[in-house]
């Protein structure tokens, strides 16, 4: 299992915010595994002029699953996001899954986009509300995480890192507890024993996100198949997100 830390910062962030955020982070010291934030498409260009020769890696929220350049107006390729020094890309979070109807399948052809262009995708899995409710948290995100299989097969799959994420516990302040999170990582980790086999699952970092604060880190991190998280607002504040990636490191 391998401990990462991960900032989502959403469609948040100016020049001069991005500085002191940034900044901050360069200038803290290395907690021993990786650590990145994803930040707006406008802003990888700061994030790599400020955050270069440090240990804080850096990526992008989304990217096409058209590989390279083309008639898509609007779209990031995977290849711009490397040629911006990125080593992460998000795919599949719940909000683009909502807001933007991404279906499995468009998820599963940007995560292999993804790793076409020697990026890291940071698979997001997750079940609403309603879901959690009516008991099939499981069958929700086996199939999320089998569509992606289905299309890249077990060795890509081993190269991904996946994020659960609730969506009832992102952006909300409910946060998972503990066991909750822990029941649903153990369930991934057995779902990528059976298509990867018992290394890759053993190796894989399977972060928890879900309104994560300094607060709350330490106890979720804890948890035996939880190897970090997936930040969203507390990556916004640079003594919170910096606490959460100490709680990591105390884990
Ligand atoms: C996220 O955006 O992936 C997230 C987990 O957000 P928050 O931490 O704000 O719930």
């Amino acid at each position: 299992m391998r401990t990462l830390v991960v900032g989502n910062w959403k469609m948040h962030g100016s020049k001069s915010a991005n500085t002191e955020l940034l900044e901050a982070l360069r200038d803290a010291p290395a907690p021993g595994f990786p650590v990145a934030v994803c930040v707006p498409f406008p802003y990888l260009h700061q994030a790599a002029d400020l955050l270069s020769g440090s240990s804080v890696g850096w990526g992008a929220q989304n990217l096409s699953e058209h590989a390279q350049y083309g008639a898509y107006t609007g779209e990031v390729s995977g290849a711009m996001l490397k040629d911006f020094g990125c080593r992460y890309v998000l795919v599949g979070h719940s909000e683009r899954r909502a807001l933007y109807g991404e279906s499995d399948a468009l998820v599963a052809a940007k995560t292999e986009s993804a790793l076409a262009a020697d990026l890291i995708p940071v698979l997001c899995l997750g079940e609403t509300l309603d879901e959690r409710e009516r008991a099939v948290t499981e069958s929700v995100v086996e199939r999320q995480l089998t569509a992606v299989h289905q299309r890249i097969g077990s060795e890509a799959l081993a190269r991904c890192v996946i994020a659960y994420e609730p969506v009832w516990a992102i952006g909300t302040g409910v946060t998972a507890t503990p066991a909750q999170a822990q029941a649903v990582h153990a369930f991934i980790r057995a779902r990528l024993e059976a298509l990867c086999g018992s290394a890759v699952a053993a190796g894989a970092s399977i972060l928890y996100g879900g309104s994560v604060k300094p607060q709350n880190a330490a106890e979720l991190f804890s948890q035996p198949d939880i190897d970090g998280g997936l930040i969203g607002g507390a990556a916004l504040v640079a003594g919170d997100f910096l606490a959460i990636v100490a709680a990591a490191a105390a884990s």
